[in-house]
């Protein structure tokens, strides 16, 4: 179906349209033409703007992605946060129906109350369904359920030739608009269905890892029963204790008491740590210790904490608690501030997760560049066109970026990027800010990028669609 553009909007790139917008990293960031359309047909006008000035269009969506996906220098960014209404909800078939730009906390608020979750969410809340499925995110149940593309039953997509295609699994491009990075085309309205949950509470084992061996044992000991499994590991642990950590296995329940649970009152975390401290004034004092002694001495007494009081004990915590945890800290990004920070994910098969993992904490100590959080967490492959997705696992790693540390921990970066393509490990674009054009070509083969090409060239033949992120891998469209 061709959507009409509407004449006489007054769109036009004016400097009242000026923003500077950044990846969730804060990294640089760049400005742009910012709209915040709320129909279909005012995206097709902005399509429309963008050839006839001569401009490239970034699509946005609530900005969670780390690096530089959400944003591009001088175009004109399409900002689908207004996009938001949800369109239908069944609470007996547990299907969901919203415009791209509902996020995944208007979700599950709206449903459940009614006994439903998403079957896939990220570790924050904000991100929005379109900009979730154009990264196809995952969660720490990847091993279990997938990513959240699997999970779709139907999506609008519009793209620059001004078409609007109704997308089923049955559609080869279905699999290239999920995961596609925006690139492609808008997300406008999405199907997904739900899981169905008794109780919003999960039960949750945490067990301490002494090092690398222990770390993995676990994961093959609980990936089999458990729902959820998600490891921290201090990257301050070295020689025998390399690799120790905490690992945090979680089972859905019944409650005597489920229905109180499912209430979006009974989920919401209190906004002060021990009923006194403030959280939103938590970034303040994480500054203090955002630097690597302090997360030495905070990375040693959480695995100290770990071994001591917690090991083996289960407790119960809800399901966003335990989902997004991060989120109940408001602000914590503004510790990596006057520089921001990058977070380095990559996926490794498990024959040689072990090896790999190991060498980059260790190239990490050797360059006096250790992570300040890592988190480990166990895969399977999925059948998007620019998938992370392999059997095995990954480690995701936040470093904090400064002036004098940029181009060592690039440097870095790229040693550890050489390791995962020897091991056929892959990236994921949402985390990403280090790779390079060849790293790219080396993770998705040639068959997936001439793939996204010859989709590229049907659904935008202008390359009108591109972002930051596009422009330094070479997978935008056209120069312009
Ligand atoms: C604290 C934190 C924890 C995270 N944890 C995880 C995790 O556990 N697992 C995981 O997989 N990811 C995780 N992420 C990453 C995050 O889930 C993804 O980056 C997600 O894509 C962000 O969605 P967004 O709406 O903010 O999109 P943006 O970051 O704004 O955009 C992402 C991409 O989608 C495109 N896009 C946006 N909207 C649309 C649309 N409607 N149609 C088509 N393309 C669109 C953009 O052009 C861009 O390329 C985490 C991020 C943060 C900040």
């Amino acid at each position: 179906m061709k959507v009409e553009a509407p004449m006489g909007m007054g769109l036009g790139v004016t400097p009242d349209r000026v923003e500077h917008v950044a990846g969730f990293g804060m990294l640089g960031g760049a400005d742009a033409f910012v709209f915040r359309p709320t129909r279909a047909e005012e995206i097709a006008a902005l399509f429309n703007l963008a050839r006839d000035t001569g401009r490239k269009v970034c699509l946005r969506g609530a900005g969670r992605s780390y690096g530089d996906a959400n944003y591009l220098p001088e175009s004109i960014l399409i900002d689908l946060c207004r996009m938001n209404r949800i369109l239908g909800w069944d609470p007996e078939t547990g299907i969901f129906e919203g415009e791209g730009g509902v996020t995944i906390e208007e979700v599950w608020r709206h449903t459940l109350e009614d006994g439903w979750w998403l079957p896939v969410v990220s570790g924050t809340m904000f991100p929005t369904l379109g900009g979730a499925l154009a990264m196809n995110i995952h969660g720490k149940n990847n091993f279990r359920e997938g990513t959240l593309g699997e999970h779709v039953l139907e999506l609008d997509l519009l793209s620059p030739d001004g078409k609007l295609r109704t997308l089923t699994p049955t559609d080869p491009l279905f699999f290239a608009a999920i995961s596609g990075a925006g690139l492609l085309g808008a997300i406008v309205r999405v199907k997904l269905q739900l899981k169905k949950v008794e109780c919003g509470e999960l039960q949750v084992l945490p067990v301490s890892c002494a090092n690398w061996e222990e770390q993995f044992a676990a994961f093959e000991q609980y990936e089999s029963e458990a729902d959820y499994l998600v490891s921290w590991i201090d990257a301050f642990g070295h020689g025998k204790s390399a690799g120790r950590g905490l690992i945090h296995a979680a089972w859905y329940t019944k409650a005597e008491s489920a229905r109180m649970t499912l209430r979006p009152s009974h989920q919401d975390l209190p906004d002060t740590v021990m009923g006194i401290f403030p959280k939103s004034a938590v970034w303040r004092k994480l500054r203090w210790f955002n630097r690597r002694f302090g997360m030495r001495l905070i990375n040693a007494a959480k695995s100290f904490a770990g071994r001591k009081v917690g090991d083996g004990k289960p407790y119960s915590d809800t399901l966003v608690g335990f989902s997004f945890l991060l989120d109940y800290v408001p602000n914590w990004r503004w510790a990596y501030l006057p520089d921001g920070f990058i977070q380095y994910q990559s996926f490794v098969p498990k024959e040689h997760a072990r090896y790999v993992f190991g060498r980059q904490l260790q190239m990490q100590r050797e360059a006096r560049l250790e992570s300040f959080l890592v988190v480990m967490k166990r895969h399977r492959p999925d059948p998007f066109l620019l998938s992370h997705g392999v059997d095995g696992y990954s480690l995701a790693m936040d470093f904090k970026v400064t002036q004098a540390n940029r181009e060592r921990l690039w440097d870095l970066c790229h040693r550890m990027n050489d390791l995962v393509l020897e091991s056929k490990g892959r990236f994921y674009l949402a985390k990403d800010s280090t790779l390079r054009p060849s790293d790219v070509e080396r993770y998705l083969g040639a068959e997936a990028l001439a793939s996204l090409r010859s989709f590229k060239s049907e659904l935008d033949p202008d390359g009108v669609l591109s972002s930051a992120l596009a422009e330094r891998l070479g997978l935008g469209g056209k120069a312009r």
